[in-house]
């Protein structure tokens, strides 16, 4: 039995998982964003309610992962930073081991998401590559089960690769990242820039494009596909460096389904580096499937990947 902990800026989230990936019972507490000790404290009140709502023993559990927003160092298992949350050099780890007979693992919510989603698709060696679109653009690559780090446990950065030279403000402080345009912030930002139907609607979030698209709308058509080109054009750059054997797309707007995914895969086969080789194996394109709980499922799995 394992323990998941997926630490939010708003919340603290805990699940006691099984080898499957089950989510046994869960719990989950507020954060307190400018306290980052406190964060580590409140990271165990939410692990220890999981467990006694799972009714399971502290001795069965053998592993806890901690997933966190910001720069983590597993090998010491502390919160080095995080932009939104008061860490500095946060021993988490040594704070677990004081209390807790397991293993304990920390890592970043995007490498904890990757982890999740690789077992849920079968977590069968490989070449995993999982991409989420949400305010940001985050990723974590996991190569023959295990998580690629680079040399200061910062990988997987997928978001801050470069798209256009001088291009939109990114919001780490360079222009023209792809994720500038390929979040679903850079997406809301296409749609208030374009005007029109947008002007007239109430509220703009991700799906307002793909709503307004559906419905006919030609504004709307035109800022989704051009968002999805974008993206498009990010993922076949990944597949080009990593030729994975899958490749996952995570955040709430993956929900779109084929309407996000057949234009992407329709881009990497007319324009990766193996197009039109006959007979070769291709990139396998799809959409995430835990949904909210990848958090919880990849710390929980952290141990398996590292
Ligand atoms: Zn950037």
């Amino acid at each position: 039995m394992y323990v998941g902990i997926d630490v939010g800026g708003t919340a603290i989230k805990a699940g006691v998982v099984d080898d499957n990936g089950n989510i046994l019972a869960r719990s989950s507490v507020d954060s307190r964003p400018d306290n980052g000790e406190e964060m580590v404290r409140l990271m165990y009140v939410a692990m220890t309610r999981a467990m006694d709502r799972a009714v399971v023993g502290r001795d069965s559990v053998t592993a806890v992962g901690i997933g966190s927003s910001g720069l983590c160092d597993n090998r010491r298992g502390a919160i080095i930073y995080s932009p939104n949350i008061a860490y500095s050099d946060t021993p988490v780890r040594e704070y677990f081991m004081e209390r807790v007979d397991a293993r304990i693992d920390v890592d970043n919510d995007a490498n904890c998401a990757a982890a999740g989603e690789y077992f849920a698709s079968g977590g069968d060696g490989g070449t995993f590559v999982f991409v989420t679109l949400g305010t940001g653009v985050g990723g974590g690559i996991i190569v023959d089960g295990r998580l690629l780090r680079g040399v200061n446990g910062g990988a997987g950065e997928l978001g801050h690769t470069l798209l256009y030279p001088g291009g939109r403000l990114c919001g780490c402080g360079r222009k023209g990242c792809w994720e500038a345009y390929a979040s679903v912030t850079g997406l809301i930002n296409d749609a208030r820039e374009r005007g029109g139907w947008f002007a007239a609607q109430p509220e703009i979030n991700g799906r307002t494009p793909f709503e307004g698209a559906a419905a006919g709308i030609p504004e709307a058509v035109e800022v989704r596909d051009r968002w999805i080109e974008r993206v498009a054009m990010g993922v076949n750059n990944l597949v080009n460096i990593f030729q994975p054997d899958r490749l996952v797309i995570g955040g709430a707007i993956s929900r779109e389904g084929e309407t996000l995914l057949a234009p992407i895969r329709r881009f990497v086969s007319e324009n990766a580096y193996t197009r039109g080789v006959p007979g070769i194996r291709q990139t396998e394109i799809s959409a995430a499937r835990l949904g909210n709980d990848a958090g919880i499922v990849g710390a929980a799995f952290l141990h398996k990947i590292i």
